[in-house]
């Protein structure tokens, strides 16, 4: 007789007295974790089903219901923790590598939280942002070193390179058609139209009714080269090459079988229910010279009117990676830092592999800058940038720009199960399964979106109003505005703050 060793890892409690058997969470519960027992005339749960999406939780009508962990405990051991013990056993049972979604997890330092800001106190006073002017617009592109004035001294835009103009200083990063559903990717695009910024592709191709939205489209080709053609290229404001991804560092991409459907098939122009799992390497590059040839091809490609971003994730010696793309002709570096989230990843490599993105960031800002090649590229920040004070942190330490993801899927209604590689998303977002999709309403969704970078924006806006800042410019690499928390002196050092006191 086989033992499943495994036990759930929720618990599914349920009030009978609040409950009145209306069996919506059964029919809203893709896992099919509640049932309704005729025998016994009451609603039953299989627990191990349950990835506390909270579904259930927030439509039953009566406030029955509640997820909480299971309480039950294997005997404590801090070299092995239950969690790592029933891996095992799932691994034991399946011969799998173990798959994740989300970023990771792992109790390592959040920089982010250890560093704090500054705020102007007598001297340099403080701006009132509802009453003055702050500027949160910026320019993602290489940037001319003159200052060119015309012959009434007016300052002549920058037009020499071509330039990403960003109203808001926040974009949303790559999510793919697949990883994500159309409805999902309707409301990122809708809502960078309205915002005056960009939603990203991801590396599924784009499908064709989002067309309309390419003067908001940055368009990405990954290793996979899945749905790039000219065609495509031509749509996108921008275009990323996706070297690396926080989540998973040194690994393609992988987009399970279950969430290629029909549309999806001909996006990405793969066969159907097939996995697509994208080489970790592009085959044509094996240098920062291959590269260059792929940044001029795509710009070749499309008539040197777009700029060219390169997306690596944040790993040991991205210093000196960083310099060499700069120096390669990318407009736009992309660093995504290990906490980024994703639809689907080996567990292993989520949780082991790759840097926080606070410490890679100011590494690479430093090196651009002792290299003198500052102006060169752009860099975007991304990958668990998950509140406006984290934006300020980051462009503090030298971000031109932030991409969100998680922040974004929160938005829309993700409820962090990570359980997105499941293709089973009760909300409508990491899934393809129309009935499921249908539950994620684009015209909402997209004014959620629309809220939550607003929101931002003003709070930024106040931060730099309370730091007597009015643009992020002059915020951007200005580290002085930074101190740190509870840091040691090389951690100090790599981030170039001062601890707090100081
Ligand atoms: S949704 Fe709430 S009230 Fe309805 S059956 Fe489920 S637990 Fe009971
Ligand atoms: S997108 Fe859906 S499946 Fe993925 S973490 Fe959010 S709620 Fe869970």
């Amino acid at each position: 007789m086989s033992v499943n060793y495994i036990p759930a890892v929720f618990e599914v409690l349920r009030d009978t007295d609040r409950c009145i058997k209306c069996r919506a969470c059964e029919r809203q519960c893709a896992n099919e974790v509640h049932y309704f027992d005729e025998d016994f005339d009451k609603m039953q749960v299989i627990e191990a089903q349950c990835v506390d999406c909270q579904r259930c939780v927030t439509i039953c009508p009566t406030s029955a219901l509640k997820i909480r962990k299971n309480q039950n405990e294997f005997r404590e051991g801090a070299n092995y923790p239950q969690k790592l013990i029933i891996e095992n056993y799932l691994q034991a049972q399946t011969g799998a590598v173990l798959l994740s979604s989300m970023g990771n997890p792992v109790d390592l330092p959040v920089y982010w939280d250890k560093i704090l800001i500054n705020a102007s106190q007598v001297t340099n006073p403080s701006i009132d942002p509802l009453r003055e002017p702050m500027e949160t617009k910026v320019y993602l592109g290489k940037k001319s070193l003159d200052i060119k004035r015309g012959d009434d001294g007016e300052i002549i835009p920058d037009t020499e390179y071509p330039q990403l103009e960003l109203d808001v200083p926040i974009m949303f990063s790559a999510m793919s058609y697949g990883s994500i559903s159309y409805n999902a990717h309707e409301s990122l695009a809708r809502a960078a139209t309205q915002l005056g910024t960009f939603y990203n592709t991801g590396e599924g191709g784009l499908h064709k009714d989002f067309y309309k939205y390419g003067p908001n489209t940055i368009v990405q080709v990954a290793s996979g080269r899945f749905g790039v053609s000219k065609q495509y290229l031509d749509q996108g404001a921008a275009i990323e090459i996706k070297m690396g991804q926080g989540a998973k560092p040194g690994i393609g991409g992988h987009l399970p079988g279950k969430k290629v459907n029909a549309d999806v098939s001909q996006t990405r122009m793969i066969p159907m229910g097939t996995d697509a799992i994208s080489p970790a390497p592009h085959h044509d590059i094996y240098s920062i010279e291959d590269l260059r040839q792929l940044i001029f091809s795509l710009k070749e490609a499309t008539e040197y009117k777009k700029p060219v971003m390169v997306k690596i994730a944040a790993v040991h010696n991205v210093a000196a990676i960083a310099s060499g793309i700069a120096r390669s002709g990318a407009d736009i570096l992309v660093l995504d830092g290990f906490r980024g989230g994703t639809g689907a990843a080996p567990t292993r490599i989520r949780d082991n592999v790759g840097i926080p993105i606070e410490l890679a960031l100011a590494a690479v800002d430093q090196r651009l800058r002792d290299e003198h090649i500052r102006n060169e590229v752009s860099v975007v920040v991304a990958g668990s940038v998950r509140s406006s004070a984290d934006c300020v942190k980051a462009f503090a330490l030298g971000a031109d720009a932030c991409y969100i993801g998680t922040a974004a899927l929160l938005a829309i209604g993700c409820h962090l199960c990570r359980s997105c590689h499941g293709a089973k998303c009760n909300w409508g977002i990491a899934t393809q399964r129309a009935d499921l999709v249908r539950r994620l309403n684009p015209d909402f969704a997209y004014k959620r979106l629309v809220n939550l970078v607003h929101a931002w924006d003003h709070e930024i806006k106040e931060m730099m109003g309370g730091m007597g800042i009015n643009s992020i410019e002059s915020l951007k690499g200005n580290r002085l505005m930074l101190r740190g928390v509870g840091l040691n002196d090389r951690e100090l050092e790599i981030l170039g703050i001062k601890h707090a006191g100081e």
